[in-house]
């Protein structure tokens, strides 16, 4: 999609510090930490929030919060663990409208972060 700006980090438009890319899931460094392990992780596919989900990315879904789990394993949150989180719309907080996920951790989190 034209004016986003995560497709744009897809196609290398715009620079990102990846941790974790395959054909078809993405994962970055968010560049304002909210913890000490704070990754977004999206789709390459646009999808612009979770309501827009269809059956056929069930699989997508799945492997996303598999890599997920592989990336906070590498980055050393296995042990005390972590969080993932979907915002979804204005009421979820969601401020970039292409479907990602965060992954915290690295300290305990309260009720938000
Ligand atoms: P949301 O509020 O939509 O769930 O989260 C969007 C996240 O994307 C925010 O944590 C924000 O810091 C991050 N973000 C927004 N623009 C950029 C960017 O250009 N690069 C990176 N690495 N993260 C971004
Ligand atoms: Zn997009």
């Amino acid at each position: 999609m034209a004016d986003c700006i995560f497709c744009k980090m897809v196609n290398k438009e715009v620079p990102a510090q990846a941790v974790y890319e395959d054909e078809e899931i993405l994962a970055f460094k968010d560049i304002n930490p909210v913890a000490p392990v704070h990754v977004i992780i999206i789709p390459k596919k646009h999808i612009t929030d979770a309501t827009q989900l269809k059956s056929e990315d069930a699989g997508l879904i799945g492997r996303i919060y598999l890599a997920a789990v592989q990336i906070a394993k590498e980055l050393g949150l296995e042990e005390n663990g972590f969080r993932l989180v979907n915002n979804c719309k204005v009421d979820g907080g969601q401020e970039v409208f292409h479907l990602h996920f965060h992954l915290l951790g690295g300290h305990k989190l309260g009720l938000f972060v």
